[in-house]
């Protein structure tokens, strides 16, 4: 056994995944839309900015909830 998905894990996806979408119609990402990257809080001087290390995504000057919102 290493590694491998088992059922568990994937339900636990799913779920996950699911609470993310009612998420996102109310509050701010949690992680990027494009790869699922945990968002980092930006610089202080920049409170309430969220961004992706690893393609640059930030909120909330890339979100559009036209179309994230209605996943
Ligand atoms: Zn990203």
């Amino acid at each position: 056994m290493a590694g491998g998905v088992t059922g568990w894990d994937l339900y636990s996806t799913l779920v996950l995944q699911a609470s993310y979408v009612d998420y996102y119609r109310t509050q701010p990402p949690l992680a990027c839309p494009n790869d699922g990257e945990p968002l980092r809080l930006g610089p202080p001087n920049q409170p309430g900015v969220w961004f992706c290390p690893y393609d640059g995504w930030s909120y909330p000057q890339d979100w559009d909830p036209e179309i994230h919102s209605g996943m």
